[in-house]
């Protein structure tokens, strides 16, 4: 059985210990500051002596601090070592769970929920409540949690006997417990818990609800507090800043501004794609019928483009029609087009000839061609000669 430090007070970073035993991946101590992983909070990570340790389990009462395999203890049972948290990140995740505990608290006080899962992933949570809530009570919720916050109220914890369990009513998770550890706060909560919380409610800094989203008839919750929330506020304020910036607007604003952009460059597009139309509709009118018909575009035409006008120019052409876009030095995307003949047929000897690769089906296929502009034309020239000595 290993002494649990950390159950009288969660504030202590190190201290003095025995060995008991050294296996092959951990230390086991006859007492320990470490919280070995549970209720939902990871293990704390830190110092034996000289020896990482990377994690810490509870198995049969006693803590199991893993270190890496590759870096065993020269110590062994029976000598005296120091330990030691790493205290910052055992900080953060006393500051998320007891924010967890104050929103557990009042979603079940306010809305009736029952928590039915939580889970800390570094210092992000998800919290899992039996009832689904809605936007308005999510805010509601939200502002209480943090209103429980500024009032800064005790958090306490105390193991009660099977006969106070039973009469003192509790949340929990962990209802089988003959000798549940109760963490109270003050006015809010009380709830079965093995893990370390800070000291008040104060020292939780703040609690956001990042996300909501249905989970087996109720709704999970992704949630962060403390030094977690400070720096999610700070990187999504220099980003709304320069996004506010860029917009000339104030960072409260960019939604909105950010909407009227999106549907401007909706309206851009759409006015693109018209005058597009036209274009190839007078590009159509100024066609020859002939019976190979090729029409170069400028290089930014896109490869959808390419295709939308192959298909309005085909009709003028009683074999081939190709559109093409690109330069002597990147090589010319393609689209191609017959009413009369199989195109992808066609196509094999076409990009066999001129250095290409292409695919599509028999009305329409896409490629591209390594070939000078004079290379393409002057094939497609003898192409013409040549269908209309057949015609
Ligand atoms: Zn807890």
């Amino acid at each position: 059985m290993t002494e649990l430090l950390y159950l009288q007070n969660a504030y202590l970073r190190e201290n003095e210990a025995i060995v008991i035993d050294v296996t092959d991946t951990a230390i086991v101590l006859d007492r320990t500051c470490f919280f070995p992983e549970g209720g939902g909070q990871p293990g704390d990570s830190g110092t034996i002596g000289n020896v990482a340790i990377i994690d810490a389990r509870l198995e049969n009462g006693s803590v199991l601090h893993i270190f890496d395999p590759n870096e065993r203890p020269a110590f062994t049972a029976g000598e005296r070592v120091s330990c030691k948290i790493d205290w910052e990140k055992r900080f953060s995740r006393m500051q998320a769970h007891t924010g967890e505990h104050i929103v557990s608290g009042l979603a079940h006080t306010l809305f009736g929920c029952e928590n039915v899962g939580f889970h800390m992933d570094g210092t992000v949570m998800t919290v899992d409540f039996d009832r689904f809530l809605d936007e308005t009570q999510l805010v509601s919720l939200e502002k209480a949690a943090n209103a429980c916050i500024y009032r800064d109220l005790s958090v306490t914890a105390e193991t009660l006997s099977a006969a106070q369990a039973e009469c003192r009513p509790y949340r929990s998770k962990l209802d089988d417990l003959p000798n549940p550890r109760i963490v109270t706060i003050e006015g809010v909560d009380r709830c079965a818990c093995c893990a370390p919380h800070v000291r008040s409610t104060g020292q939780v800094g703040l609690v956001k609800i990042l996300a909501a989203m249905r989970h087996r008839g109720g709704v999970r919750l992704t949630l962060i507090a403390g030094e977690t929330a400070y720096a999610d506020y700070a990187e999504k304020h220099v980003a709304a800043s320069a996004i506010g910036q860029s917009l000339a607007v104030k960072p409260s604003e960019i939604a909105p501004a950010v909407e009227a952009l999106l549907q401007k460059n909706k309206n851009l597009s759409y006015e693109m794609n018209r005058q597009l139309q036209d274009m190839l509709l007078y590009i159509r009118e100024l066609t020859p019928a002939t019976t190979v018909n090729l029409t170069f575009f400028l290089p930014s035409m896109s490869v959808e483009a390419l295709k939308n006008a192959v298909v309005l120019l085909r009709d003028r052409t009683k074999g081939i029609c190709v559109t093409l876009c690109g330069s002597d030095a990147d090589g010319y995307y393609f689209a191609m087009s017959s009413t009369e003949i199989d195109v992808k047929v066609r196509a094999r000897a076409i990009t066999g000839a001129l250095n290409g690769s292409g695919g599509g089906r028999y009305d329409v296929v896409q490629g591209r061609l390594r070939a000078s502009r004079a290379q393409i034309e002057q094939y497609f020239k003898e192409l013409q000669v040549n269908q209309d000595e057949n015609a």
